[in-house]
């Protein structure tokens, strides 16, 4: 049971993601989450680090697409902002949304990683359909209230998770 939330890789920020080794693992797309992943929550900007980062990954021939569980008005409006395609309200972790992405990049669920910042949603729904799984630190502590309150329990399941070898 834990197994499902346990990512394949950490990394402290999206910046910190190595698109050689995912290349050469056969990665050729990656689904990101928005809020606290890419920007602090209900950030609106794109600022020019994440822009240059977009770019890295497109020239180096990645299909990207946003998953966010936020609204689409939000979601559709950074994306446009981002130039990149974006699936809104997701209710991740159910696996509905991960498809919907993987249509839009015309990928299969091997060949593609998910980014994001949380274990119940972006980890559980990556995993439960089958992309290889990284962790990012949140950006930034605030959070929609409902995210605060899972942040309790997640704390307890990483402790776990560590604890059995299965988070590092
Ligand atoms: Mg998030």
């Amino acid at each position: 049971m834990l197994q499902k939330f346990s990512p394949d890789l950490v990394l402290d920020s999206i910046y910190e993601l190595n698109i050689k080794k995912l290349q050469d693992n056969g990665i050729k797309g990656v689904i990101t989450d928005l809020d606290n992943t890419l920007v602090a929550w209900n950030d609106q900007q794109v600022e020019e680090p994440l822009k240059n980062w977009f770019k890295t990954l497109k020239d180096a021939g990645f299909k990207v697409c946003i998953l966010s569980n936020n609204s689409s008005g939000r979601v559709e409006e950074f994306a446009a902002l981002a130039g990149v395609p974006a699936v809104s309200k997701a209710v991740k972790p159910r696996r509905g949304g991960f498809r919907r992405a993987l249509e839009q990049m015309e990928l299969d669920a091997s060949e593609t990683a998910v980014l994001g910042d949380q274990l119940f949603t972006d980890i559980l729904g990556g995993n439960r359909t089958g992309l290889f799984t990284i962790l990012v630190t949140p950006l930034s502590q605030n959070e929609f209230f409902g995210t605060r309150l899972v942040r309790q329990v997640e704390k307890i399941l990483i402790r776990k998770l560590k604890k059995k070898g299965l988070l590092y």
